[in-house]
C-alpha cells in the first residue's frame, strides 16, 4: 500500500476510489516527484488522491523555498 505524500492516508483513486499501486518502481519513485503526473491504473485518469483532494498532476502546489534535496525513505 503507497501512502500520499501529502496527507499520509492511503493513497486512493478520487475517480474509481481504487487503491493507488504503482505499477513499476518508476511510477513509485514518482511519488516522491511532484512534477512527475501520474495516471491511475484502474481509471486512467489523474490521479487525485481521494482524501486530501491533491491531483498528481505534476503541477506542484505552493512549491517550497526551503531547497534542500530530500532524503531517501527507509
Ligand atoms: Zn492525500
Ligand atoms: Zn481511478
Amino acid at each position: 500500500m503507497i501512502d500520499c505524500a501529502y496527507c499520509e492516508q492511503p493513497l486512493t483513486c478520487d475517480n474509481c476510489r481504487a487503491e493507488y499501486l504503482p505499477p513499476t518502481e518508476d511510477h513509485y519513485r514518482a511519488l516522491s516527484q511532484p512534477d512527475t503526473p501520474l495516471t491511475c491504473n484502474q481509471c486512467g485518469e489523474i490521479l487525485i488522491c481521494h482524501w486530501c483532494k491533491t491531483p498528481y498532476d505534476g503541477v506542484s502546489e505552493g512549491e517550497e523555498a526551503s531547497g534542500g534535496p530530500e532524503g531517501p525513505t527507509p
